[in-house]
């Protein structure tokens, strides 16, 4: 096993002494020369590039060198900028040359003063708009590095935080929007992604897992969020004496949803009790710690470990972490999971307390103006709870109206712009940044979903809920392979000419209609694709049995 090089161990040292000329003997000493060194058994010198980052500094330790950099208004280094990554600040350049802000909301639940001070912080130090990401989180972009420090010290402020947003780290944890207020739902999971959110962030040793990682728990409410994208998603269910337990809620634990892998998440057996659901995902993550692979960061998701191990033994290792036995139950002895409505969210809703009713409202691909935002968050306040949610759908829920005020609170909201219904093209429209802010990116997602929405409404009228998908790479992070049509990102040739286009995959789906996309165009130039659609969709109207999706 080889120690470091003399060259190795000079460039770290520098690193170090580059951003922390007063901290360098401390930070240098972190490292060894010791052959035996490693990091949950993996030897140091077989480290991929990002684990030595964290290797030589945790990624939360970086505080000082964001301080120094900000009143230099400049940005880190390499490894630094890594590192910047787990306060959830992400360089972006070339589309932008300046930072991307993406908070942890968990549950998408915010208040309406949270939502103004997100405002806030977008029209004093960003770009002057925000997005809702397909996380029911909350980005902002176009920050400078002098104005690093300021937005998270806000961030904070306002009683919301970004630590472990990026870099190797649980991302935000997702619940069902409605939670809480949904006729529907089995049980309310607020409280179960707030205590993971909580039990996450307040573990030190959890910021170091081998590659990022997301939760999700699904109330059985009629919104979906999309639980068998995360690696861990929890689906509430009914069972009892068929599965040989005291009847009431459960969930079922499904592991391994990548979808920009092609693969949703699957049931793994278990029958979990709400109280055991955040020890149980603990435990997952203590396993991924300590057992992921940290030499290849292609092999280094929790799938690979498990495909390696399969879900026995990796539920062997899990049941080592517990206090309790662990309930493994076919899933058919269990009851069927309720069924998603694909337009629950938007429109009005009645809620479960006698009276209310939620409201969807509209955010088109999820970007708002802070002004719009201001004026949202008062009417929020006017009409109901001071309580807002964000969806997985990239727009926002209004609950705790009652039944009496919403024409008022609709009519309102049409004032500030903004709407509560929308077609069956826009209303399961979703689109990644894009190249207007993603280097990754080989198209104009937003602005392209926007034309192809249009054309499509111009030329069909259609009678049934559709999502298109348009991601801009395939890191998939508008997941087109669970759209019923997904768009995405490629470069073509038109004339020898490059232009932007997208590779077409077919026949996604989430939950109850889980299912991943068949690829079946490639490279079509953008220009040919709204048509191509209407077609295609002309033909399903056409050939559809017995209202099919
Ligand atoms: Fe960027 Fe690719 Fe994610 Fe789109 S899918 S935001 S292009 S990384």
């Amino acid at each position: 096993m080889a120690a470091f090089t003399q060259e190795q161990k000079e460039y770290l040292a520098s690193r170090i002494q580059e951003t922390y000329p007063f901290l360098a003997q401390n930070a240098v000493g972190q490292f060894t020369n010791d052959p035996e060194e490693a990091v949950y058994g993996t030897p140091i010198d077989e480290l991929s590039k990002e684990e030595l980052v964290k290797y030589k500094q945790h990624g939360l330790d970086c505080w000082d060198t964001m301080l120094t950099n900000a009143a230099k208004n400049i940005f880190p280094n390499e490894d630094d900028m890594f590192r910047y990554k787990f306060y959830g600040m992400f360089h972006v350049k070339p589309t932008q040359d300046s930072f991307m802000l993406r908070c942890r909301i968990p549950g998408g639940i915010l208040n309406s003063f949270q939502f103004k001070g997100l405002a806030e912080i977008a029209a004093d130090w960003g770009g002057n708009y925000t997005d809702i990401t397909t996380r029911g989180n909350m980005q902002i972009r176009e920050i400078m590095p002098k104005n690093v420090v300021n937005v998270l010290q806000k961030l904070t402020d306002i009683g919301l935080t970004s630590r472990g947003a990026g870099a190797d780290n649980v991302r935000n944890v997702t619940a069902t929007p409605t939670s809480g207020f949904d006729p529907q739902e089995l049980i309310d999971v607020a409280p179960l992604a707030k205590a993971m959110h909580h039990y996450i962030l307040n573990d030190r040793e959890l910021y170091g897992l081998p590659r990022k990682f997301n939760i999700s728990f699904d109330s059985g409410g009629q919104v979906s969020t999309c639980a068998d994208t995360n690696d861990i998603g929890f689906y509430a269910i009914r069972a009892g004496a068929a599965a040989d337990v005291e009847p009431g809620v459960y969930f079922r634990v499904q592991l391994c949803g990548i979808t920009g892998h092609k693969q949703l998440a699957s049931d793994c057996g278990l029958l979990v009790h709400p109280d055991e659901a955040v020890a149980v995902a603990a435990a997952i993550l203590r396993v991924f710690l300590e057992h992921g692979d940290r030499s290849n960061r292609k092999r280094a998701r929790m799938k690979y470990l498990i495909d390696d191990w399969g879900h026995g033994k990796f539920l062997e290792h899990v049941q080592e972490k517990l206090a309790f036995d662990l309930r493994f139950v076919p899933l058919e002895n269990c009851e069927p999971m309720p069924k998603k409505n694909r337009q629950g969210h938007f429109g009005i809703h009645p809620q479960k307390q006698q009276g209310l009713s939620y409201v969807g409202v509209v955010t088109p691909v999820g970007r708002m103006l802070p002004e719009q935002m201001h004026q949202l968050a008062a009417l929020t306040n006017r009409f109901g709870s001071g309580n807002m949610r964000l969806t997985a759908w990239q727009n926002l829920i209004i609950p705790d109206i009652r039944n009496e005020d919403i024409p008022s609170f609709i009519a309102q909201l049409k004032i500030i712009g903004f709407n509560h219904t929308t077609s069956n093209v826009a209303g399961g429209l979703v689109a990644c940044t894009g190249n207007v802010g993603c280097k990754f990116a080989a198209a104009n997602t937003k602005a392209h979903s926007r034309i192809l929405t249009e054309y499509i409404e111009q030329h069909l009228e259609l009678d049934t809920p559709l999502n298109i998908h348009l991601t801009g790479c395939p890191h998939s992070c508008a997941q087109h392979y669970v759209g019923d049509i997904g768009l995405q990102g490629a470069q073509c040739k038109v004339d020898g000419k490059s232009v932007e286009g997208y590779h077409i995959v077919l026949g996604g789906g989430v939950d109850d209609n889980g299912a991943i996309a068949q690829d079946v165009f490639q490279a079509v130039p953008f220009s040919e694709i709204p048509d191509l659609v209407v077609q295609m969709l002309k033909t399903y109207l056409a050939k559809r049995q017995d209202n099919e999706d």
